[in-house]
């Protein structure tokens, strides 16, 4: 029998997963880890680096697998694969001043070390399935769309459920051939590394159901959007302080606080979060994504959704109430999402200032009380560039690589309509 190997992989600037094998058994006994280049932080969807990029052709780094991250994808005609998701250290094992996790550790520690406060966080994706006849259209939301997916579906929750991914709700969503799978809140660290292994799984299994699913935010201009929305609570001493049953929106004041630092800084937050050159198309209003910078209960058009509570069954309110970021897609990596809403939520708590307002009616057309979320990337661009504060979260090398990849994908895909950088990006996603 061959020996088992295991992938240790990074998650780069363009949300893609990339490493390199190593045999699981010596990663395990032996504390292996494996070589990596700086410069493939800089390599764009498309699979370009730009030449401006920070790193050049010098340096050396090697993926550190942390060993509580491994999930098991079944073999392709062979042994199944592992994969650990590692951090990117310098040649002695100190930390790298651009890997994305370190940096979503680092945020996450210090909103703890700050303000005592432990993140909570959960992602929820949509995709969309195709590439298949057999994959017809259902209807939305359908019993038939759901069963279309089958064994797809059955598989995918059980490969998540056995590599302790802790899904929750696996459904027909309302585009065609979309789908969501949503798991448990983790600690924001968590939650991550799960997204990101979430989406190889699921772009795995259906490779081997003869299928592609696509992250993509939009498939094409007029189709619906697939949103990845960020759920987050907040806790001290383990103990949930999101929710107050006697304040506006049920939402506590330090969890108001943090609202409004997501919100004060949310353009800027959006060059991370939405970061390819078609994500913004998706947040406009009528897509149920996000349609503008405001915080609202229930509101699915709102940038922080005030989630619903459960109380069926005399279920505890406080143990399920979270708010939703809705501005993020999978062409972001899942820890620097993390990192940048961390490091709002920190940035509003330092502030001390709750919300001004908590919206319970839809926003009306053209309402000017609600500012609009960047209308493309480069203007969330300019917001990144204005917002000193954001700026300083983000060493040289990392926020140059990250604007540098962004020119790259706008040159590579300059002169092309909208729907042409929607199926560009369609097949990388
Ligand atoms: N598809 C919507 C988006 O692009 C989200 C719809 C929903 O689940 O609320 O974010
Ligand atoms: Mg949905």
């Amino acid at each position: 029998m061959a020996k088992p190997l295991a992938f240790i992989a990074t998650c780069d600037l363009v949300a893609l997963v990339r490493g390199r094998s190593l045999f699981r058994d010596g990663v395990l006994n032996d504390s292996k880890n494996v070589g990596w280049v700086p410069a493939d932080l800089s390599l764009n969807a498309f699979g370009g680096i730009n030449d401006d990029n920070p790193y050049g052709s010098v340096g050396d780094l090697r993926l550190l697998p942390d060993l509580s991250t491994e999930v098991t994808l079944p073999g392709i005609n062979g042994e199944d694969l592992s994969i650990f998701l590692a951090n990117q250290v310098l040649t002695d094992g100190s930390p790298w001043d651009s890997c994305p996790r370190t940096h979503a550790q680092n945020s996450i520690a210090q909103l703890l070390s700050d303000h005592g406060i432990e993140l909570v966080a959960s992602f929820e994706h949509e995709f969309t399935l195709t590439n298949e006849a057999e994959i017809a259209t259902g209807s939305p939301f359908g019993l038939d769309s759901f069963r279309i997916a089958e064994p797809f579906g059955s598989e995918l929750v059980s490969i998540l459920e056995s590599n302790g991914l802790e899904p929750e709700n696996w459904l027909a969503e309302y585009g065609s051939r979309q789908f969501e799978i949503t798991v448990k809140p983790a600690p924001a660290l968590v939650a991550a590394d799960r997204a990101i292994l979430l989406r190889e799984i699921v772009r795995d299994t259906a490779r081997r159901h003869g299928m592609m699913a696509s992250f993509v935010p939009l498939p094409a201009v007029e189709s619906v959007g697939n949103g990845v929305h960020v759920h987050l609570s907040f806790k001290k001493d383990g103990k949930q302080i999101t929710f107050d049953a006697t304040a506006p929106g049920n939402l506590s004041m330090i969890a108001s606080q943090a609202a409004a630092g997501v919100l004060k800084h949310a353009a800027a937050l959006q060059a991370w979060t939405a970061p390819s050159q078609i994500s913004a198309l998706r947040l406009k209003p009528h897509r149920w994504s996000s349609a503008g910078i405001f915080a609202a209960v229930q509101d699915r058009e709102a940038l922080l959704r005030i989630c619903p509570v459960n109380t069926i069954h005399g279920a505890d309110p406080s143990t399920s109430f979270n708010i939703e970021y809705r501005a993020a897609d999978a062409t972001a990596n899942p820890w620097l999402v993390i990192s940048v809403l961390a490091r709002a939520i920190s940035s509003g708590i330092n502030a001390g200032k709750p919300l001004d307002r908590i919206y319970t009616e839809p926003i009306g057309e053209g309402d000017t009380s609600v500012p609009l979320l960047p209308e493309d990337l480069s203007a969330a661009i300019s917001a990144l560039q204005a917002d000193g504060e954001v700026l300083s979260w983000f060493s040289h090398n990392l926020l140059e690589a990250h604007l540098g990849i962004r020119r790259s994908e706008a040159e590579e895909l300059e002169g092309l309509t909208a729907n042409e950088k929607c199926e560009r990006y369609s097949r990388v996603y």
